[in-house]
């Protein structure tokens, strides 16, 4: 049997960058600045410039920059939150962990993203925020959000945590909402050494109120002013993401190669692929296509050793852990019929062209069986 091809492959791209991050590590041990430091503060200015954002926060992981992003908007107990029910568990985390209760809408069936559409009559008096997610990479309808949300005052947040580099209509995501929040999980575009988030903001009275939630709610050092957390990021990682923001446009580059590969060698298959709206550069976080028979193909793609995973099985609003918030099969169909049918196939800057060839023979095998 030929080569299998892994889902994902993080040593081929730790390797060319072993030496500068051994180096790297090496000096955040010399200095002993493990938590937060000069690493994580040039971390921090590099990933605001190139976000074209004021400020960049460093966070312990994107789940506690979500969780401060709804505390800065003042989401607390007995408020809702309008979110997306198709997206990582984390995403209404940030509203629970706030007494707040995620209010879903469903989603675009092309897009994968949150239905704008759907935003205005799912207000209420309760509604503080809106929090819609980039999902794959691709960014979700910003223009439109925005405007339902200017016109009931409501402030959004972007979850950007798969979304590193991606443009909405030629500028970078992470600007559009009060805030935005990105991810540093190792399988992430951006991924740390292990775990690590940002929060990114224009508005420098969210920044410093964010920087004192971040570090036990205090400005100066056992003077606390409210209830804080520590969500510090660690100076290794702060290291380690510095060295590898350098190459992060250069992945994005190959992300796109390898998108644009699969779309030529896959297209005349019945496989749905994922499209971007014009204007608009995905981070591609994901190549995620759907097909009805999606079981079936998963089945096909591990007998033939191709690696694959589906984004996600389960809708939030069908979660046990959301059982109490009464929603039901049938509520969010789109969403729904969304987690029969995608398979995100192998994604990493580093694949290769025989690998894409490969994973596109077995998939198109499957097809003319
Ligand atoms: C990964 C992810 C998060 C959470 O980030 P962590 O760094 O793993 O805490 C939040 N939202 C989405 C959409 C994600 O993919």
């Amino acid at each position: 049997m030929p080569e299998p091809v892994p889902y994902l492959d993080l040593k081929a791209q730790l390797k060319p960058l072993r030496a500068e991050l051994d180096d790297a590590i090496a000096r955040t041990l010399d200095n002993c600045s493990f938590c937060l430091g000069p690493d994580v503060v040039q971390f921090e200015k590099d990933f605001a410039k190139f976000c074209g954002a004021e400020y960049a926060l460093g966070f312990n992981s994107g789940t506690s920059a979500l969780h401060v992003a709804m505390l800065l908007l003042g989401v607390g107990p007995g408020d809702e939150v309008i979110t997306t029910p198709y997206t990582f568990i984390a995403t209404s985390w940030a509203i629970s962990y706030c007494g707040a209760k995620p209010v879903y809408v469903d989603i675009d069936a092309a897009t994968f993203n949150l239905d704008p559409k759907l935003i205005e009559r799912a207000i209420t008096p309760k509604t503080k925020a809106v929090l819609p997610v980039h999902l794959y990479g691709q960014p979700f309808d910003v223009d439109a959000v925005a405007a339902v949300c200017k016109k009931h005052n409501l402030p959004f947040v972007e979850d950007a945590a798969q979304a590193h580099g991606a443009k909405y209509q030629g500028k970078s995501i992470g600007t559009f909402g009060a805030v935005s929040c990105f991810s540093f999980y190792p399988a992430k575009n951006l991924g740390a050494c292990g775990e690590g988030g940002a929060l990114v903001t224009n508005d420098a009275a969210l920044a410093a109120r964010a920087k004192s939630l971040r570090e036990h709610g205090s400005t100066v050092r056992y003077h606390h002013d409210e209830i804080g957390y520590n969500y510090r990021l660690e100076g290794i990682q702060g290291a380690v993401l510095g060295v590898k923001l350098k190459h992060l446009e250069k992945w994005t580059r190959e992300r796109q190669r390898v998108a644009a590969r699969y779309a030529e060698l896959l297209a005349d298959t019945p496989l749905q692929l994922p499209t971007v709206t014009a204007g608009n550069e995905s981070a591609w976080h994901l190549y995620t296509v759907r097909s009805p028979r999606r079981d079936e193909l998963k089945k096909h793609l591990d007998a033939n050793g191709i690696g694959n995973a589906v984004h996600y099985p389960m809708p939030l609003h069908l979660q046990k852990v959301y059982a109490h918030l009464g929603y039901k099969p049938g509520d969010f169909p789109v969403a729904e019929q969304a987690s029969r049918e995608v398979l995100s196939l192998p994604m990493f800057p580093e694949l290769t062209d025989a690998q894409i060839q490969r994973v596109a023979e077995v998939v198109r095998n499957f097809f003319r069986k």
